[in-house]
């Protein structure tokens, strides 16, 4: 990158932020950025790389390949991140610190699209725990969604919500992390949008904006529990700055959480207020990845961690169209019951070949809806729903026929399903024509053996790992990926 291709205010910041190292970071701007993955622990693929130090699933990859005709990036089996990001797995593990029995955890993701940090946490999390990963755009909220149902955990909900719309969950949350929307500079090298997008006065109006979501969402941490605050961005008006504005602002209910990194990692730790390892900075020239400023905090006062459900605020009203929906989900449900499905459990038979033998594991029927879930967070969702715009909760197991359970596409990538589904191996060159959505023929793949228990519902994989359903039609697998999931172009 040419330096005169930076703004001008940006480069004199950066030379009194840096002051003699200032060249040694424009010369990293002009070099390409490492390609990192991070593996998905529920799917145990094998792809060889370098570790990333402070990530245990992390791997740096030798040259970029192409993600799309890979069959295992559509399978879930890793997520594509640049490395300086997977810091945010460090904030967890330092939570499991004061929490050695694996106690489950309510986490919230304020502003979580695409899903980078979600899916790293969810894979993180104790059993049991739930992750509400919501954001706040539409648009980026779908691919969020369709990111978390890759990931394939049951203990994720996915939110479109403004973060005012969570005041009613007050002192609910152990972690809440917000990943702010910022002026990202440290994406200069991989997005050049973001240098055009860059001014003094985006740097300010991005500060405020932070300085809303914290004030907003600060209440919902319970006391003893964790805010992780992160930004992609160098500027100290977002960053230590928003230290400082935060100790100022609810200084009576929150402190500086420091946690330290190991020095052979090239992060830049920060002391702040007086705090060393306050905050930590990963500069490009440094550290292997691209910026990123992360600290955290702790909500003053003795914790309940056997909190239970938090109480509904008296005379809280609920969004009305929200309301109303679940009214005729449940109507529809009692409907469904009725309508010959044969009584109240008998729709578990007909998803029971489906899914692994979980005593934790919660199902709803909805409309014909089966959604699973674990129990400890079927406890607390009579509390979200309705408040919540929900996209995702859990995994949704399918739809209910008067024959059986037509599985969905996330159920075959989530890791509820059970080992006794039929499965059918395919190489990668069938494996990708199944992935653009092609029925395949006999030639391409090997009937299992053992007799199929789930109607003619078998599961395609490569390497082992399911790439969705596909129907056995005599001797054809008929192709049931969704539309939407096919992939385009090679
Ligand atoms: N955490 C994500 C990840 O690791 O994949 C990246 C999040 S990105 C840095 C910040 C997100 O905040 C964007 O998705 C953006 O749409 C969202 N956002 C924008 N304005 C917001 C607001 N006022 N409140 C909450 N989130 C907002």
């Amino acid at each position: 990158m040419e330096k005169n291709s930076l703004p001008a205010p940006f480069l004199s910041r950066i030379q009194q932020q840096l002051g003699a190292e200032a060249p040694l970071f424009l010369q990293s701007l002009a070099l390409t950025s490492e390609t990192s993955i991070r593996l998905n622990p529920f799917k145990g693929a094998e792809i060889a790389g370098e570790a990333v130090p402070w990530c245990a699933q992390g791997l740096y990859l030798p040259e970029r390949p192409s993600f799309v005709a890979d069959p295992l990036y559509h399978a879930g089996a890793y997520y594509v991140q640049e490395a300086s990001s997977m810091m945010i797995g460090m904030t967890i593990d330092e939570q499991g610190d004061t929490n050695k029995e694996g106690r489950p955890l309510r986490i919230l993701d304020l502003c979580a699209a695409p899903g980078g940090k979600s899916s790293l946490l969810a894979g993180a999390m104790p059993p049991g725990s739930l992750l509400i990963s919501n954001e706040v755009i539409a648009s980026r909220a779908a691919i969020l969604a369709e990111n978390m149902a890759r990931w394939g955990h049951p203990g994720v909900i996915v939110t479109q919500n403004d973060p005012k719309d969570f005041a009613f969950l007050e002192g609910f949350f152990d972690l809440v992390v917000v990943d702010a929307p910022c002026s990202g500079e440290g994406m200069f090298r991989k997005d050049p949008a973001a240098i055009a997008e860059w001014s003094p006065d985006n740097v300010e109006n991005c500060a405020l904006r932070q300085q809303r979501i914290l004030r907003d969402i600060a209440p919902v941490v319970r006391p003893g529990g964790m805010l992780v605050y992160s930004t992609c961005t160098f500027a100290p008006q977002e960053d230590e700055e928003m230290v400082s504005w935060l100790l100022s602002e609810l200084g009576d209910d929150f402190e500086l959480a420091p946690f330290a990194l190991q020095e052979g990692w090239g992060w830049d730790s920060l002391r702040l207020a007086g705090v060393k390892d306050a905050a930590h900075r990963a500069w490009p020239h440094r550290v292997r990845g691209e910026g990123l400023f992360i600290c955290r905090f702790r909500r003053k006062g003795e914790g309940n961690e056997e909190q239970g459900i938090t109480p509904v605020p008296r005379g809280f009203e609920g969004n009305k169209d929200l309301r109303r929906e679940e009214r005729k989900k449940r109507k529809n449900k009692e409907q469904g019951i009725k309508k010959g499905k044969g009584g109240s459990e008998e729709w578990r038979e007909l998803v029971a070949p489906f899914i692994a033998d979980d005593p934790d594991l919660h199902q709803e029927l909805a409309d014909d809806r089966v959604f699973l879930y674990p129990k400890a967070v079927a406890e607390v969702m009579p509390l979200l729903t309705g408040r919540l715009r929900m996209l995702r909760k859990g995994v949704l197991a399918g739809k209910l026929h008067r024959k059986g359970l037509a599985p969905a596409h996330e159920l075959a990538l989530s890791s509820l399903l059970s080992e006794t589904v039929p499965r059918c191996a395919l190489e990668k060159e069938a494996a990708l024509r199944y992935l653009q959505k092609e029925d395949l023929p006999a030639a391409d793949f090997h009937l299992p053996a053992t007799h199929l228990p789930t109607a003619n519902w078998l599961l395609p994989t490569y390497q082992n790992i399911p790439l969705g359903w596909a129907k056995l039609v005599g001797p054809r697998l008929k192709n049931q990926l969704p539309v939407n999931w096919r992939i385009r172009r090679l």
